[in-house]
């Protein structure tokens, strides 16, 4: 099998998981206990945070908030922070921020959708004409999940900065961290990850926290994470985030020129005839985006998965022809046709050439044996 949905979810790191252990058979205490082991516990716990967060953070600038995946961490940056005024996203952003951006306008608010290039990337120029000094909140993905097009959010929350530095700059970041070499500037509040799609396991995200922004709690209990997430540390999940993501930092550049070549392989590769490369040159390394010619990318998906390949697909996956294309790729400029035979394939840094190079084959072949089935 040759797994190249790595955008959706990937393989747990092994070595990650072997480490990690010890915190389900013997130092399975709760950070929060009094006594000394919990106090113990507490301290490895933040040791964890402090080596997770150096990896794109000053320190001495920044928190990390664990959560329990990237959706929690979106959610909790925007329903704690955006209440009043008017707040702006892009419409390439993922459900975790759109959806909870429509349900912000449902509450009254003022929300604005900014708009796409064609790859996928926000138009930086048209975003900054939408602020003004009642925006209070603006969420703009680093990495589109959908395209890879990759936005310079550094450079976006400057500029957005200089035209109203009260409002607070959130970003999406569970497709660029650990990918895209990057660090935060102090013009990011708000940054948030998860661990599965890095080799960490389900159900471990991270919010990394501005110390200048201030945040209300989403999730309100026993007050946990300095009180702006409650609920008990999922301990061992947070220590295999910890090593899979020291892992990753460690090769970061490597890996992304080794996976860039590969990406590049596929789009020389893919026979013209049967697919259209959707992602640009300049997109991530780790998302290529391309449309199948006059097929549904849901049927080649599943033709390829009967040849040992998986990968992913663009489209909502819907028989509700309103959800029927996804609202990402429509967005770009894409139309119906092309939008119906999307398909996401996406790498980690364990894939090899010699997986790359079969599931050229097996695509090509897949494409050109439907394409003449349908003739
Ligand atoms: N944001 C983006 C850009 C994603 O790609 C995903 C997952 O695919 C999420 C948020 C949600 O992350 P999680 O699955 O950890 O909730």
């Amino acid at each position: 099998m040759i797994y190249l949905d790595n955008a959706a979810t990937t393989k747990p790191n092994k070595n990650a998981v072997d480490i990690a252990k010890i915190y389900l058979d013997e130092k399975y205490f709760n950070p929060s206990g009094m006594y000394r082991n919990g106090f113990e516990t507490l301290k490895e716990l933040n040791a964890m945070r402090s080596n997770i967060l150096k990896t794109i953070a000053d320190e001495s600038k920044f928190d990390l908030i664990f959560t329990s995946c990237g959706t929690e961490s979106d959610n909790t940056a925007i329903f704690s922070s955006a209440k009043r005024g008017t707040i702006i996203t892009s419409i390439g952003e993922h459900s975790a921020v759109y959806n909870a951006f429509c349900e912000l306008k449902l509450r009254g608010l003022n929300v604005i959708f900014a708009p796409l290039n064609e790859d996928g990337s926000v138009n930086p120029e048209k975003l900054y004409a939408l602020i003004d000094n009642t925006v209070t909140f603006v969420s703009i993905m680093h990495v589109n999940n959908e395209t890879g097009a990759i936005n310079d959010i550094n450079t976006i929350a400057k500029n957005v900065k200089k035209i109203n530095n009260k409002l607070i700059f959130h970003s999406d970041g569970v497709q660029g961290f650990g990918k895209i070499p990057f660090k935060l500037c102090d013009e990011i509040d708000l940054y948030s990850v998860s661990a599965h799609k890095i080799g960490g396991l389900k159900g471990v995200g991270g919010l990394f926290k501005n110390k200048k922004c201030k945040l209300n709690a989403y999730l309100i209990g026993g007050g946990q994470e300095k009180g702006l997430r409650s609920g008990t540390e999922n301990t061992f999940g947070i220590k295999v985030f910890e090593v899979a993501t020291l892992q990753k930092y460690k090769n970061i550049k490597q890996d992304y020129i080794k996976i860039n070549e590969f990406k590049k392989y596929l789009v020389d590769n893919l026979d013209k005839n049967y697919f259209d490369v959707i992602s640009s040159e300049n997109s991530s390394p780790y998302i290529l985006t391309v449309s199948a010619k006059n097929l549904k990318g849901e049927v080649l998906m599943h033709f390829v998965d009967d040849c040992g390949l998986i990968i992913g697909t663009g489209s909502a996956c819907s028989s509700n022809s309103k959800n029927r294309y996804s609202r990402v790729i429509l967005a770009c400029g894409i139309d119906e046709k092309s939008a119906d035979g999307i398909l996401r394939i996406s790498f980690s840094s364990e894939t090899t050439q010699k997986e790359i190079q079969k599931a050229c084959e097996i695509l090509n072949n897949c494409a050109k044996e439907l394409t003449e089935r349908m003739a």
